[in-house]
């Protein structure tokens, strides 16, 4: 059941310089391109290097906002740069604070599309929850997001620009490296599928990785797909990040339903290509991601073809109680069946945590994404009916 329990939204709208809006953003640059673009705006060649590494460090270490509080530059440069280039994240349109400490932030970006970045604070880390794409193309049955119908890629910028939206608000810039970061680890779980923005998603994430700015480790960030087989050897290779799975059943029938993607890539094709990827081992497993789902998938005799399937993978598998969401065709498995299922997998030899629900009272839960203004636009007609 999901509680209702007292929120806090904040209407926080940034100021933003009319001036401002058409000049390049130089988030979401990669350092060969923020290199070029100093370059074009009059630096000169020999300084590049230095002036790349001293813009770097004050944009993804220190989180500056503006031009002019980059000190160790001379005035006419940050002027310079100013006036030919703006520093843009995603402007927050609400943030909401969970009973649990969970915070949702609903951003705004460029065109006046929304997404949702959810921040998940632990006893030993804080997890930033980051979207890929304005919705989602795919329509797995059982998902919130994949009934939105308003999609559309996200950038580089808008990418890291989450992270630095969630650093900028819970005040973690500009960490000594040995020091606690609120914003620990990056999943990309979001809203979207993140190998259907893979070159966007890659650059976003390299910069994340950078160790002279938001320095993540590789093993810190966690790339969830629902099965984009082709991509899935370019996250080894060009990201190196982590891999998690929406795997959510076991037989081609039952995948073919809930995660639709599975009729061009059924499950054979994609654990081929889970045995692929490279680097796997007891510290590097892949996650398989698994909804909970009534009479559905979540019987015993799933739960040894489970274990028959994966045989040989270093992985865990994580049992998420699916969260409801309005009009949702599904409903969430009994506690004593999830622990049923967990204990043949655990029993096979594989990890198999069970996902509490965060955020629940703020719709933040895992699958329950999809921005206000969608959620508006559907409650509108019938609204008007009313009216008339
Ligand atoms: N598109 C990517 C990443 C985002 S979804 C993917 O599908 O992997 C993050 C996870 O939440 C996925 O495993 C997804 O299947 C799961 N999920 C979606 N809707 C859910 C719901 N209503 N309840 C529980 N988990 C859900
Ligand atoms: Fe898209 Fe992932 Fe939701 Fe499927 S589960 S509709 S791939 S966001």
């Amino acid at each position: 059941m999901t509680a209702t329990l007292p929120i806090s939204p904040d209407l926080v709208t940034l100021p933003r310089r009319p001036a401002e809006a058409g000049l390049p953003n130089v988030v979401g640059m990669g350092r060969a391109a923020l290199r070029a673009a100093l370059v074009e705006a009059g630096t000169p060649e020999a300084q590049a290097t230095m002036r790349v590494a001293q813009v770097w460090q004050w944009l993804y270490h220190r989180g500056a906002r503006d031009f002019m509080a980059m000190t160790n530059l001379a005035r006419p440069y940050r002027e310079l740069l100013a006036g030919r280039f703006r520093i843009a994240r995603p402007e927050i349109v609400t943030r909401q604070v969970s009973a649990d400490g969970t915070r949702k932030y609903l951003l705004r970006i460029d065109g006046g599309a929304e997404i949702e970045t959810v921040y998940i604070p632990e006893a030993d880390r804080g997890t930033l929850c980051v979207s890929s794409q304005v919705g989602c193309t795919l329509t797995c049955s059982f998902c919130h997001t994949g009934t939105q119908r308003l999609v559309r890629n996200l950038t580089a910028a808008e990418i890291v620009g989450q992270v630095m939206v969630a650093r900028d608000d819970l005040e973690d810039w500009g960490r000594k490296p040995d020091e606690k970061r609120l914003v620990s680890n990056l999943v990309l779980m979001g809203m979207g599928e993140p190998l259907y923005n893979f070159e966007a998603v890659r650059d976003a994430m390299k910069i994340c990785m950078d160790g002279e700015g938001i320095a993540l480790s590789r093993r810190r960030i966690t790339l969830s797909t629902s099965g984009v087989v082709p991509e899935i050897a370019r996250v080894g290779a060009e990201i190196g990040c982590l891999l998690a799975i929406s795997f959510h059943a076991t037989t081609d029938a039952v995948r073919d339903v809930l995660v639709p993607i599975n009729r061009k890539w059924p499950i054979g094709e994609l654990l081929a290509a889970c045995r692929a990827y490279p680097r796997l081992s007891n510290a590097e497993r892949i996650t398989f991601e698994y909804v909970m789902l009534k009479g559905v998938n979540d019987s015993d005799a799933d739960a040894r073809r489970l274990v028959r399937l994966i045989a040989g993978i270093p992985a865990k598998i994580n049992l998420i109680p699916f969260n409801p969401w309005p009009g949702a065709p599904y409903e969430r498995s009994d506690p004593e069946r999830i622990e049923a299922f967990g204990a043949i997998v655990n029993r096979a030899g594989y990890a198999s945590p069970v996902r509490t629900p965060r955020g629940e009272d703020i719709m933040a839960a895992c699958g329950q994404l999809k921005s206000a203004s969608e959620r508006a636009r559907r409650a509108r007609p019938a609204a008007a009916a009313v009216a008339v």
